[in-house]
């Protein structure tokens, strides 16, 4: 039995009166039975963190660079992240892959400096729908995560976990239906279950693309799905609690 994960990615959106006021209403509500973590901007982390405190909600970064440190203006290292509270960080977002240029190994290396710092990362992969249309949506969503698999195993895998978010769902209001997301996420507990069975059960793989209150449950109601990473919906927390709540039922 995997325990549901709801995660909300705030992206570039909102000031840090409103970060703390929308972490502190996710707090007073988030239900127990849920993991709940919450990705600020980097310069509402350490508030957030402060935010939360005492609480089980979580929190994480949208993003990390792929070195430890060094002459890289601008960026944000794995440590500096876990230095600030942080437990988690995102990894490979679909925003990052397209308007950074975020390479398949650059996000392997990533995720494994986030291990390194002893921080969780979650792996977005997901296919545009050109690729889906010419038939590759699986080879490209496998090609994303065969690249960490190479590089951290599946136990190092374990210490984190997949969404699969495709690309064409993002922000569009157009959410893959319960099938097509159960379909690719068995898709993808069977390619780690070639690497290691035990941890293909273990691991938590999550669906992100236009998730809201109103088609959650169907979403939650398949079997491979273990929870939501969650845009712009996370960005009212009435919204946001009942997408918890829903995956808590
Ligand atoms: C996301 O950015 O990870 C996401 C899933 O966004 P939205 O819920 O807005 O589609």
């Amino acid at each position: 039995m995997r325990r549901p994960l709801v995660a909300g990615n705030w992206k570039m959106h909102g000031d840090l009166k409103r970060a703390v006021n929308l972490a502190r209403a996710v707090c007073a509500g988030a239900p127990d039975a849920v993991d709940v973590v919450l990705f600020p901007p980097y310069v509402h982390l350490q508030s957030v963190v402060d935010a939360v405190d005492a609480t089980s909600v979580e929190v994480g970064a949208q993003d990390v660079h792929s070195a430890t440190e060094g002459a890289f203006t601008g960026a944000v290292s794995a440590s500096m992240v876990k230095d600030v509270g942080a437990s988690h960080v995102i990894v490979g977002h679909s925003e990052r892959r397209a308007i950074f240029g975020d390479t398949d190994d650059g996000v392997a290396r990533k995720f494994a400096l986030a291990l390194d710092a002893a921080i969780a990362p979650i792996l977005c992969v997901g296919e545009t729908l050109t690729q889906r249309e010419s038939g590759n949506a699986e080879s490209v969503v496998l090609r994303q995560l065969d690249a960490v698999l190479e590089r951290v195993g599946a136990e190092g895998l374990e210490a984190g976990m997949i969404a699969y978010e495709p690309v064409w769902a993002i922000g569009t209001g157009r959410t893959a239906t319960p099938q097509q997301a159960q379909e690719m996420h068995a898709i993808i507990r069977d390619a780690v279950a070639r690497r290691d069975e035990a941890v293909s059960q273990r691991i938590r793989v999550l669906y992100g693309g236009s998730v809201k209150a109103d088609n959650a449950r169907a979403l939650f109601q398949e079997p491979d799905i273990d929870g939501a990473l969650v845009g712009g919906a996370s960005l009212n927390a009435e919204e946001f609690l009942e997408i918890c709540k829903t995956a808590a039922d």
